[in-house]
């Protein structure tokens, strides 16, 4: 090829391609000397119809070029390119202004339309300036047309119009930008601060973690340290990805994750890729996470080799893309874990500068790196996971040894199952001679329906029952925590009774609580979440139940012997020494409350012949016959105690000496028409009561007793058999 004929061929080649701007420009004389008017066009004059055809065809052409990309194309983003639209637009703008009345047209306001327009969608300096240029011009052309001084000025206005529309679109869109980048940044800091602050209370939590903070469950740990370790994660990636960004000139450094599909299929379908951490120079990035495609990363994820790919040119972009960047070069490295495609590490370039074998083995070399630390994190988050769970079961331990009433173990057993196992249900239940007793119920439900939950305790409470074959029965006579596999496979398994099934559990495990080879009772756990109870939890678990056995039977005997210190051994009523605490306590709370209350103080008449003539074990009897008859007549608040040998002493809290009195004489004539039996036959016993009142007959609790002992001394040198007053009428 001559010199010549590479020049025209060059020539051809730049009016072929850049043919609506040739256009454009060409019809600028023809607009200037006024063959573009309504009265040429009128004429019909060829070249005019032509020119305006031509003009009309250019502007078409060129907006399509720019928002229909139907062809790949071939050329990143310039001035040049910008000019190419920008230039027929202002030019088809200004003939139909000249077509319409010339600078006076009612068109002409589409001229600051369209610069606001040019400074929205032009990304470079040359075309936004190169177009304001071109409207000057076509303003000038239009003054030029009218030939007067007046339209010289009117084109001067409407150019600083034209300055001030530019100037103002550039100002509001830029602290626009800079606005929204802040909001970016400050969100990004906050997140990061909170995660920071996530990670560091984790840390701690783990050091000492409080059992009985009711907060804090398993679940919520859980997602602590997944949070942390997440975080942990993205740092690493992040300053490899800006490490390999500044050593490589890259343009993008991204590290792709690919999303396991849901579907059963997953040899067939390919995995959905989400961007987990990215550093670029570029704007016009993907701004979701989720890719909406894998464009130029399909072959990596069918066969999972490092690609390379050179002249991109702009027109091919990664998908991590949202808008034209002009990047020529791009190289995916697969993460491999064994044949497993975790993610694509990508680095794309601009400027045409292929990577090298060397590049890729760096990059190759970070994938490795980057899978490495995400393994770490796995494994570090495995041992921390193990470790918290570890100190959860020694610090439930220590708080059940210490659990010494009953109340105190429930509480303690479901604080270390919601800090070891988690539940939204726990019923704790005592077994003894086949029949349960449920103790104490526990739901905490707070993510799925808390209300089934709340019914279902609701329904609990306080439950008795026997069946043999409910999963509590099963498990407390097997010995073996039930289901046997820990999932619970139908949902319409008896738990307790056929009345309080739990359909909405997808996980639960009865545990037997075991006290050396006595079973003393069971304890349910049930959960909305599935597999909530796997082997290595339901051996911890079963290891804690023979802990809360033990502390439930130390609570029931700590409770036995707190009943022997305060009962009476032969009469089951209050002992003495209770009496005077008990009597002490109501003393107080009425000289507080102004309330009242009677002493009934009683003694058996003649007792020492009836020990003479019965013997003493029918004395015995005969204590423990008056005693039932006075627990039974007695309230609940009343207090009934035996006060020695075959003396006894009743408290009527808010009853005064009239009151009292009446049902002492009641007690009496009870006790009278007892039956009393012995091997010498028959006999009736008597008794005598006498009856001192709070605050009428005293102000001191002991000179009451003593003021109802001299009414009692009173009754027995009156005949016996009697109630007597201290205030009553001599
Ligand atoms: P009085 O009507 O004056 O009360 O005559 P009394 O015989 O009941 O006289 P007193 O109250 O002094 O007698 C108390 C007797 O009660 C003395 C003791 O032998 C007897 N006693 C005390 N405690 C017991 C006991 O736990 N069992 C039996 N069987 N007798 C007891
Ligand atoms: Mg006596
Ligand atoms: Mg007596």
């Amino acid at each position: 090829m001559t010199a010549a004929a590479r020049k025209l061929y060059g020539l051809r080649h730049a009016i072929a391609s850049h043919w609506p701007i040739v256009t454009a420009i060409m019809a600028w004389p023809l607009l200037l000397t006024g063959r573009l008017s309504l009265a040429a066009l009128g004429r019909g004059e060829l070249a005019s119809l032509s020119a305006v055809t031509l003009l009309a065809s250019a502007v078409g052409w060129s907006v399509a070029r720019e928002f229909l990309p139907l062809r790949p194309r071939t050329k990143p983003t310039s001035a040049w390119r910008e000019l190419e639209l920008g230039i027929p637009l202002a030019t088809a703008l200004f003939v139909l202004c000249a077509l319409s009345g010339g600078l006076r047209s009612f068109l002409h306001p589409l001229v600051y339309a369209f610069v606001s327009f040019t400074f929205v969608v032009h990304r470079t300096r040359g075309g936004a300036a190169g177009v304001l240029m071109a409207v000057a011009i076509l303003e000038a052309i239009l003054a030029a047309r009218e030939r007067q001084m007046a339209g010289w000025m009117l084109a001067g206005q409407h150019l600083v119009f034209v300055g001030f529309f530019a100037a103002g679109v550039r100002l509001v869109l830029g602290s626009l930008t800079l606005r929204l980048r802040r909001d970016h940044a400050r969100a990004v800091a906050d997140e990061l601060a909170r995660m920071r602050q996530d990670a560091k209370d984790f840390r701690l939590i783990s050091a000492a973690l409080p059992l009985e903070s009711r907060a804090r469950t398993r679940a919520d740990e859980e997602a602590r340290m997944a949070h942390a370790a997440a975080l942990g994660i993205h740092e690493q990636v992040f300053h490899t990805l800006e490490l390999l960004r500044t050593a490589l000139g890259l343009h993008t450094a991204v590290l792709l994750w690919c999303e396991a599909n849901d579907g059963a299929d997953t040899s067939r379908s390919q995995p959905r890729l989400t961007i987990k951490e990215l550093t670029s120079a570029g704007e016009l990035l993907l701004e979701e996470r989720e890719l909406p495609s894998a464009a130029l990363l399909t072959t990596v994820l069918a066969e999972p080799r490092p690609l390379r790919l050179h002249a991109l040119g702009g027109k091919r972009l990664p998908p991590y893309y949202r808008g034209p960047e002009p990047v020529t070069d791009l190289c995916a490295v697969p993460l491999l874990a064994g044949p497993m495609l975790r993610g694509i590490l990508c680095a794309d370039r601009i400027g045409d500068r292929p990577f090298s074998d060397d590049e890729q083995r760096i990059l190759e070399r970070a994938a490795g790196h980057i899978l490495r630390v995400v393994e770490h994190e796995r494994v570090f988050s495995a041992v921390e996971r193990g470790k918290y769970e570890q100190e959860q079961f020694y610090r439930a331990s220590e708080l059940l040894n210490s659990a010494l009433t009953l109340d105190d173990v429930y509480e303690k057993t479901f604080a270390a199952m919601r800090a070891i196992a988690g539940y939204d249900l726990a019923v704790l239940t005592a077994v003894s001679g086949g029949k349960h007793r449920v103790l104490a119920v526990d739901a905490r439900a707070d993510e799925a329906e808390p209300e089934l939950w709340e019914q279902a305790a609701t329904r609990l409470r306080g439950l008795e029952f026997d069946d043999p074959a409910s999963l509590v029965a099963m498990a407390t006579k097997n010995r073996h925590y039930m289901p046997a596999g820990g999932e619970l496979s139908d949902p319409d398994a008896v738990v307790w009774t056929a009345r309080t099934r739990l359909r909405q559990a997808k996980s639960l495990l009865v545990l037997p609580l075991v006290r050396g080879d006595d079973v003393v009772g069971a304890l349910t756990l049930a959960s909305g979440r599935p597999q909530l109870f796997g082997a290595q939890m339901r051996e911890m678990l079963r290891v804690i139940g023979h802990q809360v056995g033990v502390s439930l039977q130390n609570a029931q005997m700590y409770q036995q012997m707190e009943e022997r210190a305060t009962t009476d051994g032969l009469t089951g009523l209050t002992n003495h020494r209770a009496f005077q605490e008990r009597l002490a306590q109501l003393h107080a709370l009425s000289e507080r409350t102004g309330g009242k209350y009677a002493i009934i103080l009683t003694d058996i008449d003649r007792f020492k012949s009836i020990n003479d003539t019965y013997g003493h074990p029918v004395g015995d009897q005969v204590l423990k016959r008056v005693a039932s008859v006075f627990a039974g007549r007695a309230r609940k608040v009343d207090i009934v105690a035996r006060y020695g040998g075959e003396e006894f002493v009743l408290v009527l809290p808010d009853t005064d000496g009239v009151g009292a009195e009446s049902f002492a004489n009641r007690l009496r004539e009870e006790v009278a028409e007892l039956a009393m039996t012995s091997e010498h036959g028959g006999f009736n016993v008597t008794i005598s009561m006498g009856i001192a009142e709070y605050p009428r007959d005293g102000r001191e609790r002991l000179d009451l007793i003593e003021r109802a002992d001299q009414a009692l001394y009173w009754c027995k040198e009156h005949g016996r058999n009697r109630v007597r007053r201290v205030s009553a009428a001599p």
